[in-house]
């Protein structure tokens, strides 16, 4: 009998190990002479346009892909690379590529966005009315979003019984093992496309060597993150100055590497640690691999929330009650806040951070959202929206989740009463100011606590610096953000 041969639609999976469509798929063409795989890749400016891809983010796709162009020859699977206009039109597209490769079925991982969602399914009617097949793999989280309940069967909306259940689920299937790279395939005679180094519009300014990219770089950094990191994590994980989170999100982005990987690997690393260990090693064992399991299924949990409340893909507060808030416009006070000019050391330093890396430490993308929400009463939605325009790993679910915690509108939020002293915040996470002195050179000279609060400085000093005064007195502005909330009730 001859085997099908599959089409495979890469997206943000741009890796071959742990692929669950591209493993499936193998498995359905059983490496048989005469089947064959083939794998597409779809340039979408016009989409990522619409999503706020940032250069940084194109560049690392583009060249991650190169990397996966020639694992998958490799693997005998020729990838096709083609540009779809507008999403509108990808389900006419893969299916004329189907036709013209022979391939009578289709395989892709779930993208969880709405609009990707609407996207797929709208291939997948497709494909059925051209008489062909469409396989949509589960493949960005452990568990099928709508899987993981409270008691009452709603979506949770707290993240720590929601990690409770995973961890339940996860005892309760065995664990969710990562998936092995397939074998070899027949060779079918159809050509790579070339990869193309750069898209017109989608200049990077971030060096490239900021983010190498691909499925092996991921790997390396995984590798060396869990063995020298990860046991320390807990306790470092807070202080930008220092390289003690994992830096992995690019690569979980663009998908050279699955979060089950690492989940996996801190399992490892827990086990090396902990001979011995009994029970689940995703909770018992060494802190800081425990911890840093945790951080990661807060990405899954955003996943869940994202498919459980769709109208956080809609630009909207998941706590409707918040709409009625009425943010402050101040395009000044926007535009300094971008290029890190607000006259707030840490802020400025983590806004500077992101336009120089395309990324930013956890505890200072914290920092610099609850200032823009609270401190300059500016709408999440515009401070989001920049950060997607910037961020190499910039995740829908995840940048929503957390402006949403920041600005105190979202699922298990910030109260919105407990708003971060910022200069507390920088005294306590960058004490030395060596975070601060590396992005605001400007500041690099001033001694002590000062460099929190340089408009603390006496006359002369202050004024031969290059620096402006804070934008708006902190205690008033904590005062109109609390009355605004307060307002609601
Ligand atoms: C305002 C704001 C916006 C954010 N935007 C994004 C975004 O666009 N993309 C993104 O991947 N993360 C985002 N995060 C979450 C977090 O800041 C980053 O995932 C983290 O800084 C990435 O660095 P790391 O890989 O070194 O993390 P590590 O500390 O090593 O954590 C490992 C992985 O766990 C996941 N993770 C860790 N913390 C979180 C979290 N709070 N929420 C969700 N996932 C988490 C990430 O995938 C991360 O790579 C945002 C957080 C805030 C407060």
């Amino acid at each position: 009998m001859q085997s099908p041969r599959p089409l495979i639609w890469f997206r943000s999976d741009l890796r071959i190990r742990d692929n669950t469509a591209l493993f499936n798929a193998c498995r359905r063409a059983g490496g048989r002479a005469g089947a064959g795989v083939v794998g597409v890749f779809l340039l979408s400016p016009a989409e990522w346009q619409a999503h706020d891809y940032a250069p940084v983010r194109v560049d690392l796709i583009l060249r991650s892909l190169a990397e996966l162009s020639g694992k998958l020859a490799e693997l005998n699977i020729p990838l096709v690379i083609e540009t779809a206009p507008d999403a509108a039109r990808i389900p006419a597209l893969l299916i004329a590529l189907a036709k013209k490769h022979q391939c009578v079925e289709l395989h892709f991982n779930k993208e969880h966005e709405l609009n990707e969602a609407r996207r797929d399914e709208a291939v997948a009617a497709a494909f059925q009315r051209a008489g062909l097949q469409a396989f949509a793999h589960t493949d960005q989280v452990c568990f099928e979003p709508g899987t993981i309940r409270t008691g009452e069967g709603r979506f949770f909306t707290v993240y720590s019984p929601f990690k409770r259940a995973c961890f339940k689920q996860w005892e309760s299937v065995g664990g969710v093992p990562p998936l092995e790279a397939p074998s070899a395939q027949a060779a079918i005679g159809v050509a790579n496309s070339p990869v193309p180094q750069s898209l017109t519009g989608w200049k990077s300014s971030v060096p490239i060597e900021r983010w190498p990219a691909g499925e092996s770089a991921a790997h390396i950094r995984l590798k060396s993150f869990a063995a020298k990191s990860i046991i320390q994590y807990k306790d470092l994980r807070d202080f930008p100055a220092i390289d003690g989170t994992s830096q992995l999100s690019p690569y979980l982005t663009v998908g050279c590497l699955s979060h089950r990987q690492c989940i996996h690997a801190a399992i490892e690393a827990n086990r090396e640690a902990n001979p011995g260990l009994k029970g689940n090693p995703l909770e018992l064992g060494s802190p800081g691999p425990v911890h840093w399991v945790s951080e990661v299924l807060w990405r899954e949990f955003y996943i869940h929330v994202m498919v459980g409340f769709p109208r956080v893909c809609m630009h909207r507060a998941f706590q409707p009650a918040t709409e009625a808030i009425r943010w402050n416009d101040n395009p000044e006070h926007f535009e300094a806040w971008k290029a890190g000019r607000t006259g707030v050391p840490i802020v400025d330093a983590g806004m500077r951070q992101l336009l120089r890396d395309g990324w930013m430490h956890n505890r200072v993308r914290m920092i610099v959202a609850m200032y823009f929400t609270k401190d300059l009463f500016l709408d999440w939605r515009s401070g989001e929206k920049w950060f997607m325009q910037n961020l190499v790993d910039g995740f829908l679910a995840s940048n929503n989740g957390g402006w949403q915690w920041s600005a105190s509108t979202g699922t298990d939020a910030a109260p919105y009463f407990r708003i971060f002293n910022t200069y507390n915040q920088s005294e306590k996470f960058d004490q030395d100011g060596a975070y601060i002195r590396e992005f605001v050179p400007e500041l690099r000279d001033i001694e002590g606590p000062a460099i929190h609060d340089p408009s603390r400085l006496p006359g002369l000093l202050r004024t031969r610096l290059d620096y402006p005064d804070p934008l708006v007195d902190r205690v008033k502005a904590r005062t109109r953000a609390i009355e605004a909330f307060k307002q609601l009730r």
